[in-house]
């Protein structure tokens, strides 16, 4: 399988479910599969009764999402392991529990693919849908898994109201893709940071979309506070409301 994978099959996806199928079968970056596979071989003590994912972890929540939240690339024992985006490690843990808390999640602690989890109105998503070593995708990786995040931003325009950034490397990344997918992108792009807002228009004419920056939700922010629970739920809270979406209510 070949690099333009991604480009050749991303495009004829007529529906999220499709693209999110479509994408389990990339293999276009070598370093990404031979990492995500031998993870999945040697797995950890922890999750020995676990059978590693070990593929492309597709995005997460509704196909009418008016909200999308977008990080870096799936945890190596997380996604890679559980096979669903921010699902089996701290950081997912609180991010799940922010948007729990705003209503827009219906557990706090997500553990893995069976268990009942429900999104309302946000779809989660990462511009790099392999588990990269420490996690670090290359500027190459980054732009090969580009066409799939394009699809999906135009597969999501006719409901998608804000973004929520999580880190700079996703901002980085994802601007590339928002103008690819029909969206007025300033030059020069926005800087990150945590807190930031963005307005862009569609170059079409279509309905604007509020962009915001938040610190990734990554242990070594959370456990150095960096970024709180409190932070993380004010972006969250600020992009459900630029979204359009209803005050907190049972899921
Ligand atoms: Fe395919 Fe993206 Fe994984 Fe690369 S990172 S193999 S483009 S799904």
């Amino acid at each position: 399988m070949s690099a333009q994978f991604p480009e050749r099959e991303a495009p004829r996806a007529r529906d999220l479910a499709a693209l999110d199928e479509r994408l389990t079968h990339c293999r276009a970056c070598p370093r990404l599969v031979a990492w995500r596979e031998q993870i999945g071989r040697e797995g950890r003590k922890a999750y020995a009764d676990w059978d590693y994912w070990a593929r492309p972890v597709p995005g997460f929540g509704p196909a009418d999402a008016a909200m999308l939240v977008v990080g870096l690339a799936p945890a190596a024992h997380g996604g890679n392991r559980t096979g669903r985006m921010f699902t089996g490690d701290r950081s997912g843990d609180v991010l799940f529990t922010a948007l729990h808390a705003i209503g827009l999640a219906s557990q706090p602690l997500p553990t893995g693919p069976d268990d009942g989890m429900r999104l309302r109105g946000v779809r989660l998503t990462a511009p790099v849908h392999c588990a990269p070593p420490a996690n670090k995708p290359t500027p190459w990786e980054r732009d090969t898994c580009r066409t799939w995040l394009v699809r999906e931003l135009t597969l999501l325009r006719p409901t998608v109201r804000s973004l929520v950034v999580l880190g700079a490397f996703g901002w980085q990344a994802v601007f590339p893709a928002l103008a690819a997918a029909g969206w007025s992108v300033p030059r020069p792009r926005p800087v990150f940071g945590h807190g930031a807002r963005v307005t862009l228009t569609a170059s079409d004419g279509g309905q604007d979309l509020q962009v915001f920056g938040c610190y990734h939700v990554s242990q070594r922010n959370t456990f150095t506070g960096l970024l709180t629970p409190a932070m993380l739920r004010e972006v969250l809270a600020a992009a459900a409301r630029a979204a359009g979406l209803p005050e907190p209510g049972r899921l």
